[in-house]
């Protein structure tokens, strides 16, 4: 039987992130991707915004992760040319009963560490987004999008400079937990069954699915899988925004926001609906219900210009009525298998924290 160093399960912008990180420390890394390309499934099917760390509760991984992730990810992108733009981002309150959840993000957002927030004058808003109906806002400059097939590109090649190998088609289909390393089995074209010194379960929406398919990682410690799925319209006109305009959210997601894209592309997501599988299929009577949320903050919008985009799907492990899942990570403190970490629910922001998540499961290593 092959042995291994270091394999992570999935090619997607996390699982490249910690690739490159483990690489870089020195480690023989296999990335293992059950599909044909890296990067096919959340990391290409989101919102390419660079998040302040506005939103998440205090202490919670997710603000630990955002703020750090967000400096380091600017970081890189300068200094690997990774096509990015600190283009800001605009929250508004459409009317009066929404200006106190504008003050409850901005006091949340003080306390993640997100200092630059500054609240607009009506008078200031209207200068700077006159197609946005609000009656107050705050802007937060350090808000920014990202090229993210261009950043996993640039993850890989690093990795790969580093000895890092990508398997594609190569997907996890089992394994058992043995008292020197974790045995998996890899199907696709060229079955093989490898030992590992550490395995990192990356996979995103199916990281439990993958978790539970290894015998031996106690199954009272691997969380149930639910999914969301978000869709995105684009409008077909020029941008009437200059900036990124979110509407004050609801408890479960941000709401249908404005993200425009590096080529200027304006689009409109992503609205939220638990599905029971992985099935991207884009929901076209969802129309009349965009057209409704954009109105409230963009009255301007003309009939017949959205255009379907495209969807994506939230890897949650908390279901319908209950709390959003914080970012979950299990090491063999949680599982109690030595050299396994498992990483579950990393949805928003987990591209932005991309960079932290993998210095975080690093430390979770040793
Ligand atoms: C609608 C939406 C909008 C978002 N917007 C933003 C945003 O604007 N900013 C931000 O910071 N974050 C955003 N996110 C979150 C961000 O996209 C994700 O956190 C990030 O892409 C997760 O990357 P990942 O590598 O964990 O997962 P994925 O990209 O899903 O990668 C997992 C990989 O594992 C592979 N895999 C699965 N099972 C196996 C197996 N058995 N064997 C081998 N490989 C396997 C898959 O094929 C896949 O390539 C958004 C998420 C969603 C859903």
């Amino acid at each position: 039987m092959e042995t291994l160093d270091c394999a992570v399960i999935g090619a997607g912008v996390v699982g490249l992130a910690i690739a490159r990180r483990l690489a870089r420390d020195g480690r023989d890394v296999v990335i293992l991707e059950s599909e044909d390309a890296f990067g096919t499934h959340t990391s290409a099917r989101n919102s390419e915004v660079i998040h302040a760390g506005i939103y998440y509760a205090s202490g919670s991984m997710k603000a630990r992760l955002c703020v750090p992730g967000r400096k380091a990810l600017y970081q890189y992108c300068a200094e690997h040319d990774v096509k990015h733009q600190r283009i800001g981002k605009v929250i508004v309150a459409c009317d009066d009963t929404e200006i106190a959840g504008l003050k409850k993000y901005k006091a949340q957002a003080e306390a993640n560490g997100v200092d630059d927030l500054r609240m607009l004058d009506l008078a200031e808003l209207k200068a700077m987004e006159p197609n946005v109906r609000c009656v107050a806002g705050f802007l937060t400059p350090s808000t920014g999008i990202i090229d993210s097939h261009g950043l996993m590109l640039s993850y890989l090649g690093e990795a790969e400079d580093r000895g890092a190998m990508l398997a594609l088609s190569s997907p996890v289909l089992g394994g058992k937990v043995e008292s020197d390393g974790i045995v998996l089995e890899v199907g696709g074209t060229e079955p093989m069954t490898v030992k590992c010194r550490t395995v990192i379960i990356s996979a995103g929406l199916k990281a439990p699915d993958v978790a539970r398919s290894i015998a031996g990682i106690p199954a009272a410690t691997i969380p149930p899988t639910f999914y969301a799925i978000g869709h995105y319209y684009t409008l077909s006109t020029k941008s009437p925004f200059n900036r990124l305009i979110y509407p004050v959210a609801r408890p479960d997601w941000l709401g249908v926001h404005v993200t425009i894209d590096l080529g200027g592309r304006v689009k409109f997501g992503p609205d939220f609906e638990w599905i029971d599988r992985v099935d991207y299929q884009f929901d076209e009577t969802r129309e009349a219900s965009f057209y409704k949320a954009i109105r409230h903050y963009f009255p301007g919008l003309q009939d017949g210009t959205l255009q379907p985009g495209y969807t994506g799907i939230r890897p949650r492990i908390t279901g319908p009525g209950e709390p959003v899942q914080d970012f979950t990570f299990h090491n063999h403190s949680v599982h109690g298998v030595q050299g396994l970490v498992a990483l579950y629910g990393i949805e928003s922001p987990g591209l932005t924290s991309s960079l932290a998540i993998a210095d975080h499961v690093a430390s979770l290593m040793v």
